[in-house]
């Protein structure tokens, strides 16, 4: 397994462009949108950049790094030699059905087809394609360089053969692969996205303000981040997304949304990513200050 293709640039999928291209795959990295792609490809140099200056990796490999990545904006092209597709693109059940029967016809008859999906059924995205046994669920952690787990998803049809070459390709990017089934909001995002969205719901209720919710969680539980900062930094607009995943799909009121995060998603207040959420990031300090918390 060499030529791996990464669809959408965005948070995750310039990460996992990145971790590919650092551990010596060749990495065709995809987005509709060209600014995507060059904000992503100028986001895996700064990244690169801070490592080099902690020392984790030289200035040779963070060069060799770049050189593994080139930028596509046609996905049929993209995805042509792939031996697996990581599809990293907005977290919305119609465009990943899409782009899921694109790959079907674009890509190699051997390629492995893996979605980042946060929620979106794995099995429901396997359906549209003509070979079922080949989707599997690849779910990376943000900020993916530097988070160490990714949650494994077996679709129903998922074969094992491709559950074990997943789960091993995973070990070989320094990373620790944990497999589970596939049902609404996997393991990871049925037990955060509750915890953030009470959170949501604790500040709506007016219990307490933004920076004294995160400072109880982070001292008292140990928290490396709040949970509202933490929401502002997975995107307001994919903590909805998940929660009415989980809402549709157990039919249980204990994941309905939050009305304020719906509101805020409408206002398009969605987090760093939009410059404020329930921070404010618009001075480019602040949105550093963050990051640099987080990736200590
Ligand atoms: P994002 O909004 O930062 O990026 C999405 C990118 O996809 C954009 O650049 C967009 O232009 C591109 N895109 C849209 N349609 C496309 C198409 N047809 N072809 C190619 N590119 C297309 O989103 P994100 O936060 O990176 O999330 C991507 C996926 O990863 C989602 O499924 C999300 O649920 C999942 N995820 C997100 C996080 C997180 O913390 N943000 C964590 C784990 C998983």
């Amino acid at each position: 397994m060499k030529n791996i293709a990464v669809i959408g640039a965005g948070t995750m999928g310039n990460g996992i462009a990145h971790t590919f291209a650092q551990n010596g795959f060749i990495v065709q990295l995809i987005d509709v949108n060209k600014d995507a792609l060059n904000k992503g490809l100028q986001t895996i140099a700064t990244n690169l950049d801070r490592m080099v200056a902690k020392e984790k990796i030289t200035s040779e490999e963070k060069q060799s790094t770049l050189h593994n990545i080139s930028t596509f904006s046609n996905l049929n092209k993209g995805v042509e030699n792939a031996n697996l597709v990581v599809e990293a693109a907005t977290e919305n059940l119609d465009l990943k059905l899409k782009i899921f029967k694109t790959l079907d016809e674009a890509c190699p008859d051997t390629a492995i087809l893996a979605s980042n999906t946060s929620s979106i059924s794995i099995t429901q995205i396997a359906a549209v394609t003509s070979k079922p046994e080949r989707v599997i669920g690849m779910h990376f952690m943000n900020p993916v360089p530097i988070m160490q787990l990714v949650e494994i998803i077996n679709g129903y049809n998922t074969s094992k053969e491709v559950t074990k070459t997943i789960m091993d390709l995973s070990k070989t990017l320094g990373k620790v692969p944990v497999e589970v089934n596939d049902y609404p909001g996997f393991v990871a995002n049925r037990i955060l996205m509750p915890m953030l969205n009470e959170s949501i719901e604790t500040l709506y209720n007016g219990v307490a303000g933004v920076e004294e919710i995160d400072t109880v969680m982070k001292l008292g539980m140990a928290h490396p981040m709040g949970p509202l900062q933490l929401a502002d930094f997975i995107g307001l607009d994919v903590c909805l997304s998940i929660l009415n995943v989980m809402y549709n799909g157990f039919k249980n009121p204990k994941y309905a949304p939050c009305p304020l995060l719906v509101n805020m998603v409408n206002a398009g207040k969605l987090g760093v990513k939009s410059g404020e959420g329930f921070y404010d990031y618009s001075e480019s300090k602040k949105a550093e200050k963050v990051s640099k918390q987080f990736l200590r």
